[in-house]
């Protein structure tokens, strides 16, 4: 069993994981969020050689438009199950992204479930959304870590990430350029700066720093912002964290996300061998 995994684009204007495993009797695919609508998440899965029969379920982070702008439609579209917290579900009932009538089941954290052959694990984040969950996936050995769209850090979120062999992090803004930006208002400054928004490139660092192991592979940089943020800041961060250790980076962005990868167990100099 091997998992793999490719980002259809992140970032405020849309956000959508791929994560996939294979064995010789089937195939497992996940959808993590989907901020795009219907048929831009297919052009986007046809990137991919996909299309949205190939999705088993989608699971919800949170309700922002970015998570769950076409999570309702895609999933009346194909029949595709949908996974949430019950406080996600609850808070779009009345909006136009009501998932009611369809096949929700609902999830808790820090309790593991699966999906064919992906195990699953909920963790509660700070974000100021009714109920927000972030994912980690699991298959044999390997473990995927995500995380965006979290104010601050927590030792709850420290130890659901920390065995990650794969890590998809949140970069999203420098706090120099939000300071100056002219372009949000002083409401929605704080609202992204606060202890329930997003994390800054330095926090994000500071996580990062905690989670680098001898089986860690790859990090994706996500969720960038592309009016307080700059791409080139972000590959300076990770280069300055990854690069002593031989970690692998990556950036995702809004219109790209990146293709496959795969998560590979086993230490790092192992594989440099090969
Ligand atoms: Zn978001
Ligand atoms: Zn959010």
């Amino acid at each position: 069993m091997s998992l793999r995994y490719a980002s259809l684009g992140s970032g405020s204007s849309g956000n959508a994981l791929v994560i996939e495993t294979r064995c010789a009797t089937q195939t497992t695919r996940l959808l993590l969020d989907c901020g795009f609508s219907v048929r831009e998440t297919e052009k986007r899965l046809a990137r991919l050689e996909l299309t949205g029969n190939d999705i088993d379920a989608i699971l919800v982070t949170h309700e922002h438009d970015d998570h769950i702008g076409g999570v309702a439609k895609f999933a009346r579209k194909f029949g595709t199950p949908l996974y949430m917290s019950r406080g996600t579900y609850v808070s779009v009932l009345n909006h136009s992204h009501s998932c009611a009538k369809l096949n929700v089941q609902f999830c808790v954290d820090n309790q593991p479930f699966h999906i064919k052959d992906i195990q699953v694990r909920p963790y509660t984040v700070p974000h100021d959304a009714r109920e927000p969950l972030q994912f980690t996936f699991h298959s044999q050995t390997v473990q995927l870590g995500v995380v965006t769209d979290i104010g601050h850090v927590t030792p709850h979120v420290i130890n659901a990430l920390k065995a990650s062999h794969g890590l998809v992090l949140e970069y999203n803004y420098d706090a120099q350029m939000m300071a100056q930006s002219t372009k949000y208002p002083p409401s929605l400054k704080q609202r992204i700066t606060g202890r329930y928004g997003h994390l800054d490139n330095l926090d994000s660092q500071h996580l990062l720093k905690q989670l680098i192991h001898a089986n860690l592979h790859h990090v994706h940089a996500a969720h960038i912002s592309t009016n307080n943020n700059d791409v080139n800041k972000v590959q300076t961060l990770l280069n300055a964290a990854l690069n002593p250790s031989q970690v692998a980076f990556t950036v995702a962005c809004q219109d790209e996300g990146f293709d496959w990868f795969w998560v590979q167990d086993g230490a790092r100099n192992i594989d440099a061998t090969q």
